[in-house]
């Protein structure tokens, strides 16, 4: 028998009715974040987003159109007071946060495609700023919207853990941001704010065609993971869903990984 320690009746379904959120970094529709804010639309919760500048703008609005946002706006975490702006629309509007989703990064192409070795110490600040650093910032921002406790999650992945071929010096970069999760958490976890990471799959989006032989790393865990699959997006917009809901109260610090089982194999050769 299942859930055999729960008192009959209870309501199991995903329910954010009355949760409000914000969701950054939808460039398009196959963006993870994208997944996720559909999925938390879905299950009833109220978003804010963002667009990064003006041509992205169009790509974005009609979406947010379809999950009828009431706080659109732009969003550059390397512009001065953008982002702090944003977090002034939420505290207006809803003078309250429960979660908030992070799914950005960004590297200098020329940094980005070379050795780590070769990486300049700009290109790596940069990358470190926008793609760590910023979602730090959004604690900052949120914890005194979360009197009430309230979710944090962002987006990393397997380079973070191990050496993954073309990934480079974002390897590093999601290290410090999976050591910053863990560290949020355990700042944060008095005030009842939970601190989590997914780290997702290869899936093509848009950052991801920025990584070069990102098709050989698709085939690799289409032939590789347990599952012999890659993972969609709307999986981990899913997960993201269930790491800002009531079901994973008791989780903060974690890692967890949609990525097919991709991460448990070592050396295995088929
Ligand atoms: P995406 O291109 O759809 O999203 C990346 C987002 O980062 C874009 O919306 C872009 O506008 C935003 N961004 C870049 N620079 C920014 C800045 N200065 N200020 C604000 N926003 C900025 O690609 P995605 O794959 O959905 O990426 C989302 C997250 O998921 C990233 O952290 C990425 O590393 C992570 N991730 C992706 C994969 C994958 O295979 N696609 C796997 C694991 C983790």
């Amino acid at each position: 028998m299942t859930n055999a320690t729960h008192a009959p009746g209870t309501n199991w379904s995903l329910d954010m009715n009355g949760k409000k959120g914000l969701v950054i970094g939808i460039a398009n529709e196959h963006s993870l974040a994208w997944a996720a804010a559909r999925n938390c639309h879905a299950a009833g919760a109220e978003l804010a987003v963002t667009y990064l500048n003006d041509k992205a703008r169009p790509h974005v609005e009609p979406l947010a159109q379809s999950i009828d946002a009431p706080i659109l706006a732009p969003c550059d975490v390397s512009r001065d007071g953008q982002l702090e702006a944003v977090f002034e629309r939420i505290t207006s509007t809803w003078g309250r946060l429960d979660f908030l989703v992070h799914a950005i990064a960004w590297a200098p192409a020329a940094d980005l495609h070379g050795r780590l070795v070769d990486s300049s110490a700009t290109g790596f600040a940069q990358a470190m700023q926008i793609s760590c650093h910023s979602f730090i910032r959004m604690a900052k921002l949120a914890e005194p919207l979360m009197a009430r406790g309230g979710s944090l999650t962002t987006l990393s992945f397997l380079g973070a853990e191990k050496v993954v071929d073309h990934y480079n010096l974002m390897g590093p970069v999601k290290a410090a941001l999976e050591a910053s999760v863990r560290y949020l958490a355990h700042e944060l976890g008095p005030k009842g704010i939970r601190v989590n990471a997914i780290s997702a799959g290869a899936i093509k989006t848009r950052a991801a065609s920025g990584i070069e032989h990102f098709d050989e790393l698709i085939r690799e865990t289409e032939a590789k993971s347990p599952l012999r699959r890659t993972v969609t997006a709307d999986e981990v917009g899913r997960a993201a869903l269930l790491l800002v809901s009531d079901h994973t109260t008791a989780i903060t610090g974690e890692i967890l990984h949609v990525d097919a089982g991709f991460h448990v194999d070592g050396m295995i050769f088929h």
